[in-house]
């Protein structure tokens, strides 16, 4: 087991696509961090949090080693490592803790545009080129589907194309990359999106408190994320009404305001566009204000 340890460390992704939102989500929690020089390590100033900047591949070994405590990483990347050890006997070491709300993508199949899609049976006997190939090989054996899995790490839009398999199992999001490869997506593999990933066993030092603290901000942040403050004012007769038009939000917190009227506010969870502002104002709501929620102790 690793050595007891007072500080923090939280690996995150160096450079790509989830390193800047990862890096912003901590911040929002608190945490600031001296540059240092490499770039690779740096020291947390606020709170006895440091960061680890690495490649996403190394996130889920550097957690399952113990060298990390937290890790902010792609579901799918986690899954497939969770997976490639599960296949050869080893223990789970990692688990995801929360969903971040941010690097939202499919691991999809995709076949060449000419395909007519029937279904899985389909796959018998055809090659699959992916960089997921434990998820994609649980998947095929879950449905009983004898396909071959053809491994790469990277380019794997090109594979079918360069004759190298017939379809592919990758990751998407809008679509793009793969309709420029003359393919379309057949199938969900998984629904991904970045996590906050941890060991399956909080360690019992001085750790153990700063993790529930963090996960606590974290929390605080990502759960009001989509929602915001509605204010208005309203007439008694007019409550039942907008409350009706607010099916989305909490219950309406009243309060008397001069006139005889109320001054309401709710959490709204839902997009408040102006069309909706327009439709609650006809109905009765005056001064209306919408305002972005920062952070939350629940
Ligand atoms: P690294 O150098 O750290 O290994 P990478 O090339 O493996 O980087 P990125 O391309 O930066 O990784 O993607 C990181 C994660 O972003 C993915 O694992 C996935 O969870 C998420 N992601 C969101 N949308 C996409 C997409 N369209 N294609 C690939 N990954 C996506
Ligand atoms: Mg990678």
């Amino acid at each position: 087991t690793a050595p007891a340890r007072d500080r923090l460390r939280i690996a995150i992704q160096k450079s790509g696509r989830l390193a800047e939102p990862a890096r912003s989500l901590l911040t929002a929690c608190g945490l600031s961090w001296r540059q240092s020089r490499d770039k690779l390590f740096c020291y947390g100033e606020s709170l006895p949090v440091d960061l680890l900047l690495v490649r996403d591949d190394d996130i889920p070994g550097l957690i399952a080693d113990g060298v990390c405590d937290f890790g902010i990483v792609g579901r799918n990347e986690l899954d497939e490592q969770g997976a490639a050890r599960r296949r050869i006997g080893l223990p789970d070491a990692y688990q995801a803790l929360r969903g971040l709300n941010f690097g939202q993508c499919r691991l999809m199949l995709a076949v060449p545009d000419e395909w007519d899609w029937q279904g899985v049976q389909q796959l018998a006997g055809k090659r699959i080129a992916t960089s997921y190939p434990a998820i994609l090989a649980d998947w095929l054996a879950e449905r009983g589907v004898d396909a071959q899995v053809v491994e790469l790490s990277g380019s794997v839009e090109i594979a079918p194309r360069l004759g190298t398999a017939d379809l592919i199992c990758d990751l998407v999001s809008s679509g793009a990359t793969l309709a420029a490869n003359q393919l379309k997506p057949v199938e969900t593999l998984l629904e991904s999106e970045a996590v906050l990933a941890g060991p399956v066993k909080t360690p019992d030092d001085a750790r153990a408190g700063l993790m529930a603290m963090l996960l606590r901000r974290l929390d605080g942040v990502v759960n009001v994320q989509d929602s915001k403050l509605l204010m208005f004012r309203a007439d008694q007769d007019r409550v039942s009404d907008l409350a009706r038009l607010l099916p989305d939000a909490d219950p309406l917190v009243q309060l008397p305001d001069e006139g005889g009227r109320l001054r309401l506010q709710t959490m709204c969870h839902g997009a408040l566009t102006w069309q909706r502002l327009e439709e609650l104002e006809r109905a009765g709501a005056q001064g209306l204000m919408v305002l972005s929620v920062e952070r939350s102790l629940a």
